[in-house]
């Protein structure tokens, strides 16, 4: 269950309510917001309705909620409407579809820049590049680490942009979180408990890719790692799956969208560059993703992808994606006509 307390709750009743929580057989995780706190209350109490009974009649308690899903704080059950997490004047899961391009390394000045004024004259939002980069072999490029993020600050001058960028380890968050708007966690770190639990300790929103054989329990496990460490700027990247299949690099699990969006208030968006590994493949999945109620989508695209020191094969050339842009345009209209009318639905249905 889920316990809010009032605005101003004192620190004595947030404790009286942790050891009443105890008492019946709970573990109690107080997560201190900046309007109020919350707790999370867990485990197999078998007086479950005499506890929540007793929890709610205490003093500085504002609401308590039963929540059967494993994952507490990010399920639909905690919140019925989506959560919106702003990012330098746009919202992720908001009003907007939002795209994420950039090539998948930051490799010099040149290239970010010159990538990144494609991005603003395609009208896309957020500027993503990788300055540490998790490779499957230790002698393919590493990233520019620390050089990479400052040409990512430069770019962000120049145009506008937010910045997206992979963070690996517990020990670098501080010094990414300092450049980028947006923590990504890569495929391979979604179960990297030590660096969710620090990044918890955040405020940037935190962008959670799918692992690559990571089922949506799991996944929303991880999320819910961030979120009861301490951050709720949550939201998650789909971005393929290992299949038998080899002719596509993973299986782009679309159907996790709309799944998500029955289990989870976190915001969705899909990366169909690694999904499929396959430049031709990623136009269709682009315009998929917004058909299928995504709310954003992370596009690789680079300036010469024969020579990107990584996945070039899967990066949209600048005025293929210029172009993809200009043709998602009727896709997007029709998200939002839907978006507006499901926020208007809910709102007579809350009436
Ligand atoms: C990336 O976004 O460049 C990346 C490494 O993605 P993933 O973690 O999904 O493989
Ligand atoms: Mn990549």
């Amino acid at each position: 269950m889920i316990i809010s307390m009032n605005h101003g709750a004192t620190k004595e009743q947030i404790d009286h309510v942790c050891e009443r929580l105890q008492e019946f057989g709970y573990k109690a995780h107080p997560i201190f917001g900046e309007e109020k706190v919350v707790i999370g209350a867990v485990g197999h109490a078998d007086r479950k309705q005499q506890a929540m009974e007793s929890i709610e009649a205490a003093p500085g308690v504002e609401s308590v909620v039963s929540i059967s899903d494993p994952f507490k704080f990010v399920s639909k059950e905690y919140r019925q409407s989506k959560s919106a997490i702003k990012v330098n004047g746009c919202e992720i899961g908001g009003s907007e579809f939002i795209v994420f391009a950039g090539p998948c390394s930051v490799e010099s000045e040149e290239q970010i820049l010159v990538t990144a004024e494609s991005v603003k004259r395609a009208g896309a939002q957020i500027l993503r590049g990788g300055a540490f980069k998790p490779r499957t072999s230790p002698y393919d490029f590493q990233g520019l680490e620390e050089e990479g993020l400052k040409l990512l600050q430069k770019a962000k001058e120049k145009t506008g942009l937010a910045i997206c960028t992979e963070v690996m380890s517990p020990m670098e968050v501080s010094l990414v979180a300092e450049y980028s708007d947006i923590l990504q966690v890569g495929a391979r770190n979604m179960q990297n408990f030590n660096l969710l639990k620090r990044l918890g300790k955040e405020t940037r929103p935190v962008m959670l890719k799918r692992g690559l054989s990571s089922t949506i329990k799991e996944f929303l496990l991880s999320a819910e790692y961030i979120v009861t460490s301490g951050n709720p700027n949550v939201f998650l990247c789909e971005r393929g799956i290992r299949t038998f299949e080899t002719y596509t690099r993973n299986t782009l699990d679309l159907s996790a969208v709309p799944l998500l969006e029955e289990l989870t208030h976190l915001p969705v968006v899909v990366d169909p560059s690694h999904g499929t590994g396959k430049r031709s493949l990623v136009p269709a999945m682009a315009r998929a993703t917004v058909a299928c109620g995504a709310d954003g989508l992370m596009i690789e695209i680079h300036p010469n992808p024969e020579k990107a020191f990584s996945d070039g094969p899967q990066s949209l050339r600048l005025p293929q994606f210029e172009q993809l842009m200009k043709d998602l345009q009727p896709y997007i209209q029709l998200w939002k006509a839907e978006r507006s009318a499901a926020r208007e639905a809910a709102l007579v249905g809350k009436a």
